[in-house]
């Protein structure tokens, strides 16, 4: 695809990001694909694949970005091949590299930005944007994001789903099949690594199985 990228300033980027909250994510999706073309990428956790479903029908083929640290559900492992199976990707597994001592063990405060943000910084060398389910409904930390900004190594970043609540998800998913995480069906609401993921708490948000409370973000969305 050929394609020429336009130049985004930082105003511009926040003007479209308010220009897209009236709009469809469709929209948000047409946009960066148009604008990116094939250094544009989809990141995903492998909660359920909507955002995988929803880009692939106005771009099939585009590389899709699952970060393995090793330590994952075996359900989140099926989860990726499933998706992978039912749509047209370019299925990327950005494996972490492994120290002597697991980070989780040797570094558990930190072992998000030591393992899966390295990680995802190399699997996006040469891009110029990636996208990714975030949305506003996940956590209070998230309730501001804007659905495209600049990220922290200059790459636009697209949240395509920001402003879906749980409820969109959900009819999403009925109204197209998407593959969702058997774990999801277990109360699994926000799926990370097995060490520091639980069901989620009682009326505690999505989020509150993540990292014992230890803290509530994982560095991949910290811009
Ligand atoms: Fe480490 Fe948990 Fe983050 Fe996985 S989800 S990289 S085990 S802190």
């Amino acid at each position: 695809m050929t394609f020429t990228v336009p130049p985004l300033t930082d105003d511009d980027l926040a003007r479209l990001s308010v220009s897209f909250e009236t709009q469809p994510a469709e929209a948000v999706v047409n946009w960066a694909v148009g604008c990116f073309g094939d250094r544009l990428c989809v990141t995903t956790s492998m909660t359920d694949g909507v955002l995988v479903d929803l880009v692939t029908r106005v771009r099939p083929g585009i590389e899709v970005v699952f970060i393995d640290t090793g330590l994952h559900f075996d359900e989140t492992l099926e989860t990726a091949q499933t998706v992978n199976r039912r749509y047209p990707i370019e299925l990327r597994v950005a494996r972490v590299a492994e120290p002597a001592v697991p980070f989780h063990l040797s570094d558990p405060v930190n072992c998000c930005s030591a393992a899966k943000v390295a990680a995802l910084d190399k699997a996006l060398e040469g891009k110029l944007a990636w996208m990714s389910g975030l949305r506003r409904a996940d956590a209070p930390s998230r309730a501001d994001a804007p659905i495209v900004s600049r990220d922290t190594r200059g790459l636009v970043k697209v949240n395509p789903l920001a402003t879906w609540s749980d409820g969109d998800v959900a009819e999403y998913v009925a109204r197209h099949d998407v593959p969702v995480n058997p774990l999801v069906a277990e109360g699994y609401l926000s799926i990370g690594c097995r060490p520091c993921t639980r069901p989620a708490l009682e009326g505690a948000g999505a989020r509150s199985g993540r990292w014992d409370g230890v803290r509530t973000e994982c560095g991949l969305h910290l811009d």
